[in-house]
């Protein structure tokens, strides 16, 4: 499900989840209602479906919290963010967000980009997460300390 964090495969994680958890509540107590398991399941029923709406509420938050950043993300481009694209990694940045890493924006130039490990150039050892700029500014704020470098070896 995190392959590529789609509305649809987040829609379709939290259907089956739902359906599980209907189908499991009507084997417990025979059903429909999953309240009922807790008020009148078993131990092992009760921690089961603790566990399945737990889950459900993980996948839900996830699932909000990619909307809200893609509503975000599509205001400030001033482009859907489907059609966006991380320029480190040059995958399309929404779709990649499960792979790579939530977008974030670059403090300097507001480009968003995923900031993740596989954004970076791999010749550098990755920053912070957060307020790092990305690779095209990246570069513009090294530069005068390989200059320094050079003058210190010279
Ligand atoms: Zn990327
Ligand atoms: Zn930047």
């Amino acid at each position: 499900m995190y392959a590529q964090a789609t509305p649809k495969r987040f829609l379709g994680c939290l259907t089956a989840m739902a359906v599980l958890a209907l189908l499991l509540s009507f084997a417990f107590v025979r059903s429909f209602n999953p309240w009922r398991v807790y008020t009148s399941g078993g131990l092992g029923a009760k921690i089961v479906m603790t566990v399945i709406a737990l889950y459900f509420a993980f996948v839900l938050m996830q699932f909000l919290s990619l909307s809200m950043t893609r509503i975000f993300i599509a205001k400030a481009a001033n482009r859907p963010a489907d059609d966006l694209v991380c320029p480190g990694c040059g995958k399309p940045l929404m779709a990649f967000a499960g792979v790579y890493r939530m977008p974030t924006p670059c403090p300097l130039c507001r480009t968003w980009w995923h900031g993740g490990p596989a954004c970076y150039d791999k010749s550098r050892p990755p920053g912070p997460r957060f307020l790092s700029p990305c690779p095209s500014c990246h570069e513009e704020e090294e530069a005068p300390e390989r200059e320094l470098y050079r003058d210190l070896e010279a």
